[in-house]
Protein backbone atom coordinates (compact mmCIF):
# COMPACT_ATOMS: atom_id res chain seq x y z
CA UNK A 1 0.00 0.00 0.00
CA UNK A 2 1.09 3.41 -0.70
CA UNK A 3 -0.07 6.70 0.25
CA UNK A 4 0.39 10.07 0.43
CA UNK A 5 -0.08 13.73 -0.39
CA UNK A 6 0.61 15.60 -3.89
CA UNK A 7 0.50 19.09 -4.51
CA UNK A 8 0.06 20.85 -6.99
CA UNK A 9 1.95 24.03 -7.92
CA UNK A 10 1.57 26.57 -10.65
CA UNK A 11 0.77 30.03 -12.48
CA UNK A 12 -3.00 30.60 -12.41
CA UNK A 13 -3.97 29.13 -15.77
CA UNK A 14 -1.42 26.60 -16.23
CA UNK A 15 -4.40 24.01 -15.62
CA UNK A 16 -3.97 22.49 -12.19
CA UNK A 17 -7.50 23.28 -11.11
CA UNK A 18 -8.44 21.05 -14.94
CA UNK A 19 -5.18 18.53 -13.64
CA UNK A 20 -7.17 17.82 -10.81
CA UNK A 21 -10.82 17.31 -12.01
CA UNK A 22 -9.30 14.85 -14.68
CA UNK A 23 -7.40 12.91 -11.81
CA UNK A 24 -10.59 12.98 -9.83
CA UNK A 25 -12.81 12.43 -12.98
CA UNK A 26 -15.11 14.69 -10.44
CA UNK A 27 -15.78 18.60 -11.00
CA UNK A 28 -14.08 19.71 -7.37
CA UNK A 29 -12.20 22.50 -8.02
CA UNK A 30 -13.68 25.09 -9.98
CA UNK A 31 -12.12 26.05 -13.65
CA UNK A 32 -12.68 29.17 -15.46
CA UNK A 33 -11.23 31.06 -17.83
CA UNK A 34 -9.94 33.71 -15.56
CA UNK A 35 -7.24 33.81 -13.05
CA UNK A 36 -7.68 33.06 -9.65
CA UNK A 37 -10.65 31.69 -9.03
CA UNK A 38 -9.42 28.82 -6.19
CA UNK A 39 -8.44 30.57 -3.34
CA UNK A 40 -8.37 27.43 -0.94
CA UNK A 41 -6.58 24.16 -1.23
CA UNK A 42 -8.92 21.71 -2.20
CA UNK A 43 -8.18 18.53 -1.26
CA UNK A 44 -9.17 15.32 -3.49
CA UNK A 45 -8.55 12.05 -2.66
CA UNK A 46 -8.02 9.47 -5.15
CA UNK A 47 -7.71 5.76 -3.44
CA UNK A 48 -7.28 2.66 -5.79
CA UNK A 49 -6.70 -0.80 -4.83
CA UNK A 50 -3.69 -0.70 -3.16
CA UNK A 51 -2.71 3.33 -3.21
CA UNK A 52 -4.47 6.59 -1.89
CA UNK A 53 -3.20 9.94 -3.09
CA UNK A 54 -4.39 13.07 -1.19
CA UNK A 55 -4.21 15.91 -3.93
CA UNK A 56 -4.33 20.00 -3.14
CA UNK A 57 -4.42 22.30 -5.48
CA UNK A 58 -2.93 25.50 -4.28
CA UNK A 59 -4.30 29.08 -5.40
CA UNK A 60 -2.03 30.73 -8.20
CA UNK A 61 1.73 31.74 -7.20
CA UNK A 62 0.96 35.71 -7.24
CA UNK A 63 2.46 38.94 -5.42
CA UNK A 64 0.79 39.66 -2.40
CA UNK A 65 -0.96 42.85 -2.86
CA UNK A 66 -3.64 42.50 -0.74
CA UNK A 67 -4.13 40.58 2.49
CA UNK A 68 -6.16 38.08 1.14
CA UNK A 69 -3.16 37.26 -1.45
CA UNK A 70 -0.78 37.10 1.51
CA UNK A 71 -2.85 34.31 2.59
CA UNK A 72 -3.17 32.83 -0.47
CA UNK A 73 1.32 32.95 -0.66
CA UNK A 74 0.82 31.37 2.97
CA UNK A 75 -0.89 28.74 1.67
CA UNK A 76 1.18 28.22 -0.98
CA UNK A 77 4.00 27.37 0.96
CA UNK A 78 2.23 25.66 3.69
CA UNK A 79 1.57 22.82 1.20
CA UNK A 80 4.68 23.38 0.14
CA UNK A 81 6.21 21.81 3.23
CA UNK A 82 3.64 19.20 4.08
CA UNK A 83 3.66 17.23 0.50
CA UNK A 84 5.34 14.16 -0.30
CA UNK A 85 5.20 14.90 -3.76
CA UNK A 86 4.76 18.29 -6.02
CA UNK A 87 3.80 18.70 -9.27
CA UNK A 88 4.93 21.74 -10.57
CA UNK A 89 2.46 22.36 -13.30
CA UNK A 90 3.57 24.56 -16.70
CA UNK A 91 1.61 25.78 -19.49
CA UNK A 92 3.73 24.48 -22.39
CA UNK A 93 3.65 27.56 -24.60
CA UNK A 94 4.22 29.61 -21.75
CA UNK A 95 6.80 32.07 -20.81
CA UNK A 96 10.04 28.98 -19.94
CA UNK A 97 12.36 31.49 -17.98
CA UNK A 98 9.74 32.99 -16.39
CA UNK A 99 8.02 29.42 -14.72
CA UNK A 100 11.38 28.34 -14.25
CA UNK A 101 12.17 31.37 -12.05
CA UNK A 102 8.93 30.78 -9.66
CA UNK A 103 9.34 27.03 -9.42
CA UNK A 104 13.43 27.79 -8.31
CA UNK A 105 12.19 30.51 -6.27
CA UNK A 106 9.94 28.20 -3.85
CA UNK A 107 13.36 26.14 -3.00
CA UNK A 108 11.84 22.72 -2.86
CA UNK A 109 12.62 20.19 -1.14
CA UNK A 110 10.11 17.42 -1.66
CA UNK A 111 10.34 15.68 -5.56
CA UNK A 112 9.27 17.69 -8.10
CA UNK A 113 7.63 16.41 -11.52
CA UNK A 114 7.66 18.77 -13.80
CA UNK A 115 3.52 18.85 -15.59
CA UNK A 116 3.73 20.47 -19.28
CA UNK A 117 0.52 21.17 -19.59
CA UNK A 118 -1.84 21.80 -22.71
CA UNK A 119 0.11 19.64 -24.89
CA UNK A 120 -2.69 19.26 -27.16
CA UNK A 121 -2.30 22.61 -28.02
CA UNK A 122 1.29 23.03 -28.69
CA UNK A 123 3.39 21.52 -31.87
CA UNK A 124 5.53 18.83 -30.99
CA UNK A 125 8.65 21.06 -31.63
CA UNK A 126 7.49 22.94 -28.79
CA UNK A 127 6.69 20.26 -26.63
CA UNK A 128 10.27 18.87 -27.15
CA UNK A 129 11.89 22.65 -26.62
CA UNK A 130 10.12 22.76 -23.07
CA UNK A 131 11.47 19.31 -22.10
CA UNK A 132 14.63 19.99 -22.85
CA UNK A 133 14.67 23.22 -21.03
CA UNK A 134 13.23 21.71 -17.46
CA UNK A 135 14.82 18.49 -17.74
CA UNK A 136 18.59 20.16 -17.03
CA UNK A 137 16.83 21.72 -13.87
CA UNK A 138 17.50 21.17 -10.19
CA UNK A 139 14.10 21.12 -9.05
CA UNK A 140 13.02 18.85 -11.98
CA UNK A 141 12.94 15.06 -10.79
CA UNK A 142 11.28 14.31 -14.40
CA UNK A 143 9.57 15.80 -16.81
CA UNK A 144 5.65 14.41 -18.04
CA UNK A 145 4.10 15.89 -20.57
CA UNK A 146 0.03 15.97 -20.62
CA UNK A 147 -3.16 17.66 -21.86
CA UNK A 148 -5.43 17.92 -18.72
CA UNK A 149 -8.26 18.79 -20.95
CA UNK A 150 -8.00 15.84 -23.40
CA UNK A 151 -6.83 13.66 -20.21
CA UNK A 152 -3.71 12.27 -22.11
CA UNK A 153 -0.59 11.50 -20.43
CA UNK A 154 -2.39 10.94 -16.96
CA UNK A 155 -1.64 7.14 -16.93
CA UNK A 156 2.18 8.20 -16.83
CA UNK A 157 2.00 10.89 -14.45
CA UNK A 158 -0.18 8.60 -12.15
CA UNK A 159 2.85 5.81 -12.40
CA UNK A 160 5.67 9.00 -11.52
CA UNK A 161 3.34 9.82 -8.73
CA UNK A 162 2.83 6.13 -7.46
CA UNK A 163 6.37 5.39 -7.69
CA UNK A 164 7.81 8.57 -5.39
CA UNK A 165 5.39 8.08 -2.71
CA UNK A 166 6.50 6.23 0.94
CA UNK A 167 4.92 3.10 1.75
CA UNK A 168 2.09 3.14 3.92
CA UNK A 169 -1.56 3.01 5.17
CA UNK A 170 -4.36 5.15 3.89
CA UNK A 171 -5.51 8.62 6.29
CA UNK A 172 -9.08 8.50 4.75
CA UNK A 173 -11.79 6.03 4.26
CA UNK A 174 -12.19 5.47 0.64
CA UNK A 175 -15.88 7.24 0.09
CA UNK A 176 -14.73 10.19 0.91
CA UNK A 177 -13.95 11.98 -2.28
CA UNK A 178 -12.57 14.99 -0.01
CA UNK A 179 -12.19 16.37 3.01
CA UNK A 180 -13.88 19.73 2.55
CA UNK A 181 -17.64 19.81 3.14
CA UNK A 182 -20.19 19.90 0.85
CA UNK A 183 -21.19 23.76 1.84
CA UNK A 184 -17.63 25.08 0.66
CA UNK A 185 -17.86 23.29 -2.70
CA UNK A 186 -21.53 24.73 -3.00
CA UNK A 187 -19.95 27.88 -2.51
CA UNK A 188 -17.50 27.17 -5.27
CA UNK A 189 -19.41 26.37 -7.82
CA UNK A 190 -21.98 29.63 -7.30
CA UNK A 191 -18.36 31.54 -7.60
CA UNK A 192 -17.74 29.97 -10.72
CA UNK A 193 -21.28 31.43 -12.14
CA UNK A 194 -19.87 34.71 -10.88
CA UNK A 195 -16.89 34.30 -12.73
CA UNK A 196 -18.76 33.35 -15.56
CA UNK A 197 -21.37 35.84 -15.80
CA UNK A 198 -19.92 39.16 -14.56
CA UNK A 199 -16.69 41.30 -16.07
CA UNK A 200 -14.51 43.02 -14.98
CA UNK A 201 -13.31 43.32 -11.10
CA UNK A 202 -16.50 41.95 -9.94
CA UNK A 203 -15.80 38.51 -9.98
CA UNK A 204 -12.44 39.14 -7.87
CA UNK A 205 -14.43 41.22 -5.27
CA UNK A 206 -17.25 39.09 -5.40
CA UNK A 207 -17.05 35.88 -2.55
CA UNK A 208 -20.15 33.56 -1.52
CA UNK A 209 -20.99 32.20 2.10
CA UNK A 210 -23.37 29.36 2.25
CA UNK A 211 -25.75 30.62 4.97
CA UNK A 212 -27.92 27.42 4.87
CA UNK A 213 -28.16 23.95 3.67
CA UNK A 214 -31.02 21.60 4.44
CA UNK A 215 -31.49 17.98 3.72
CA UNK A 216 -35.17 17.67 2.54
CA UNK A 217 -37.43 14.87 2.07
CA UNK A 218 -37.33 15.70 -1.71
CA UNK A 219 -34.93 18.69 -2.28
CA UNK A 220 -31.75 20.01 -0.59
CA UNK A 221 -32.37 23.77 0.34
CA UNK A 222 -29.05 26.58 0.24
CA UNK A 223 -29.35 30.01 1.02
CA UNK A 224 -26.42 31.96 0.35
CA UNK A 225 -25.05 35.08 -0.03
CA UNK A 226 -22.98 37.27 -2.55
CA UNK A 227 -20.86 39.68 -0.82
CA UNK A 228 -19.46 42.85 -2.57
CA UNK A 229 -17.17 45.04 -2.27
CA UNK A 230 -19.10 48.30 -3.47
CA UNK A 231 -23.00 49.48 -3.31
CA UNK A 232 -22.28 50.07 -7.41
CA UNK A 233 -21.64 46.73 -7.89
CA UNK A 234 -24.91 45.51 -6.26
CA UNK A 235 -27.30 46.69 -9.57
CA UNK A 236 -24.58 44.76 -11.82
CA UNK A 237 -25.02 41.41 -10.00
CA UNK A 238 -28.67 41.87 -9.72
CA UNK A 239 -29.08 43.22 -13.43
CA UNK A 240 -32.31 44.68 -15.04
CA UNK A 241 -35.24 43.61 -12.90
CA UNK A 242 -32.92 40.97 -11.36
CA UNK A 243 -32.29 39.02 -14.76
CA UNK A 244 -28.88 38.34 -13.82
CA UNK A 245 -29.12 37.23 -10.78
CA UNK A 246 -32.01 34.67 -11.96
CA UNK A 247 -29.35 33.36 -14.19
CA UNK A 248 -26.74 33.29 -11.95
CA UNK A 249 -29.38 30.82 -9.62
CA UNK A 250 -30.12 29.05 -12.44
CA UNK A 251 -26.81 27.89 -13.81
CA UNK A 252 -25.57 27.48 -9.64
CA UNK A 253 -28.39 25.42 -8.71
CA UNK A 254 -27.94 23.04 -11.84
CA UNK A 255 -24.23 22.54 -11.26
CA UNK A 256 -24.97 21.71 -7.26
CA UNK A 257 -27.58 19.13 -8.76
CA UNK A 258 -25.65 17.65 -10.89
CA UNK A 259 -22.93 17.55 -7.49
CA UNK A 260 -25.64 16.68 -5.35
CA UNK A 261 -27.38 14.25 -6.77
CA UNK A 262 -30.37 15.53 -5.92
CA UNK A 263 -33.35 18.22 -6.11
CA UNK A 264 -31.84 21.75 -5.45
CA UNK A 265 -33.88 25.06 -4.05
CA UNK A 266 -30.97 27.65 -4.25
CA UNK A 267 -32.04 31.24 -3.26
CA UNK A 268 -29.07 34.04 -3.10
CA UNK A 269 -28.89 37.06 -1.50
CA UNK A 270 -26.64 40.20 -2.41
CA UNK A 271 -24.49 42.12 0.15
CA UNK A 272 -22.73 44.81 0.31
CA UNK A 273 -19.49 44.46 2.93
CA UNK A 274 -16.84 47.32 1.83
CA UNK A 275 -13.29 46.71 1.82
CA UNK A 276 -13.62 42.62 3.49
CA UNK A 277 -10.52 41.52 1.28
CA UNK A 278 -8.75 43.86 3.19
CA UNK A 279 -10.39 42.88 6.78
CA UNK A 280 -9.12 39.81 8.88
CA UNK A 281 -12.76 39.35 10.70
CA UNK A 282 -14.33 39.03 6.89
CA UNK A 283 -11.76 37.13 5.38
CA UNK A 284 -11.51 34.38 9.02
CA UNK A 285 -15.52 34.56 8.35
CA UNK A 286 -15.08 33.37 4.69
CA UNK A 287 -12.87 30.70 5.61
CA UNK A 288 -9.32 32.42 4.74
CA UNK A 289 -7.32 31.52 7.44
P1 LIG B 1 -5.54 26.97 -12.88
O1 LIG B 1 -5.68 28.46 -12.70
O2 LIG B 1 -4.10 26.57 -12.94
O3 LIG B 1 -6.33 26.17 -11.90
O4 LIG B 1 -6.11 26.67 -14.35
P2 LIG B 1 -7.51 26.06 -14.79
O5 LIG B 1 -7.54 24.60 -14.56
O6 LIG B 1 -8.61 26.89 -14.22
O7 LIG B 1 -7.41 26.25 -16.38
C1 LIG B 1 -7.24 27.53 -16.98
C2 LIG B 1 -7.70 27.48 -18.45
O8 LIG B 1 -6.85 26.60 -19.21
C3 LIG B 1 -9.12 26.95 -18.60
O9 LIG B 1 -9.74 27.67 -19.63
C4 LIG B 1 -8.89 25.50 -19.00
O10 LIG B 1 -9.95 24.98 -19.78
C5 LIG B 1 -7.61 25.59 -19.83
N1 LIG B 1 -6.87 24.32 -19.84
C6 LIG B 1 -6.50 23.59 -18.77
N2 LIG B 1 -5.86 22.47 -19.15
C7 LIG B 1 -5.80 22.48 -20.49
C8 LIG B 1 -5.26 21.58 -21.49
O11 LIG B 1 -4.70 20.51 -21.24
N3 LIG B 1 -5.39 21.98 -22.79
C9 LIG B 1 -6.01 23.14 -23.16
N4 LIG B 1 -6.09 23.42 -24.46
N5 LIG B 1 -6.54 23.99 -22.25
C10 LIG B 1 -6.45 23.67 -20.94
MG1 LIG C 1 -7.48 26.80 -10.30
Amino acid sequence: MKSGFVNIFGKPNAGKSTLLNSLMGEKLAIVSPKVQTTRHRIKGILTGENYQVIFSDTPGIIEPRYKLHEKMMQAVKGSLEDADVALLIADVKDDLAEADEIFSSLSLTVPSLLVLNKADAADPATIQKATDFFSGRDYCREVVVVSALKKTGLTRLMEIILSWLPEGEAFYQDDNLSDLPVKFFVGEMIREKIFYLYQDEIPYHATVLVQEFKEKTTLTKITADIILQRETQKGIVLGEGGKMIKQLGTLARKDIEEFLGRKVFLELFVKVRPKWRDNDTFLKEYGYN
